[in-house]
C-alpha cells in the first residue's frame, strides 16, 4: 500500500461537481480517499485565463503502481472531459504553456518515491513554486516531508509566503 498525494485542479464548467466525480471514481478505481482538502480558489498561474482555477488535495491509499495510478487518472481526466487535443490547439493560438481545462489531476507524491522519466516525475517538479498546490496539500498533509528537499508541505508553503511579502515594492 502506497500513500499518494494527488492535486486535482480546473477552470471549466461546474467544478464542485466535477471534483465530486472525479473524487469518486479515483475512490472506486485508484484507492480508498483517506483525506481530502477543501476546495480553493485561485487566479490562473503560468499563463493568462479569465476563469479562476479550483483546486482540491487528496490523499489516496493505493495498491496500484505509480504508471498504473498515471493511467487510471488520465483515463478519468478523459472521461470528465478533458481534451488534450483543443487544448494543443489553444496553447499554440495564445502561446502559453498552459490552457484551460475541465479537470487536470497530478499526482505529486507517491510515498516517498522518486520517479524521474519521461512520462512521470514525482514528486511534482514544480511544487514548490506553486502555492495553489501547496495549499491544499498543506490542509491535509502540512508535515509530509518531501523526499528530496526534506522540507514538510507546511515549510514550503511559509517559504513562498515569506517571499511574497519580502518582494513586495
Ligand atoms: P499539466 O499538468 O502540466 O498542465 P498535463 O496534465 O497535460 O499538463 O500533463 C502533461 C504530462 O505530464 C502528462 O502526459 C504526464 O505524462 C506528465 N506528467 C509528468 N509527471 C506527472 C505527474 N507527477 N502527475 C501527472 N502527470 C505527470
Ligand atoms: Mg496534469
Amino acid at each position: 500500500m502506497a500513500r499518494v498525494a494527488l492535486l486535482l485542479g480546473g477552470n471549466e464548467g461546474d467544478m464542485k461537481r466535477t471534483l465530486q466525480t472525479a473524487q469518486r471514481l479515483i475512490n472506486e478505481r485508484v484507492g480508498a480517499v483517506m483525506r481530502c482538502s477543501h476546495r480553493y480558489q485561485s487566479e490562473a498561474w503560468g499563463f493568462n485565463a479569465t476563469l479562476p482555477f479550483t483546486n482540491q488535495a487528496l490523499e489516496i491509499s493505493t495498491d496500484l503502481r505509480p504508471l498504473e495510478v498515471l493511467d487510471a487518472i488520465q483515463q478519468i481526466e478523459n472521461e470528465l472531459g478533458r481534451n488534450r487535443a483543443a487544448e494543443q490547439i489553444e496553447k499554440a493560438a495564445t502561446g502559453a504553456r498552459y490552457a484551460s481545462r475541465p479537470i487536470d489531476i497530478d499526482i505529486i507524491f507517491y510515498g516517498s518515491e522518486i520517479i524521474d522519466e519521461e512520462r512521470l516525475r514525482i514528486p511534482h517538479p514544480l511544487l514548490a513554486e506553486r502555492q495553489f498546490a501547496l495549499q491544499p496539500l498543506a490542509e491535509i498533509m502540512r508535515s509530509f516531508p518531501h523526499p528530496v528537499t526534506g522540507k514538510s508541505v507546511g515549510e514550503m508553503l511559509d517559504a513562498l509566503r515569506t517571499e511574497e511579502v519580502t518582494t513586495e515594492p
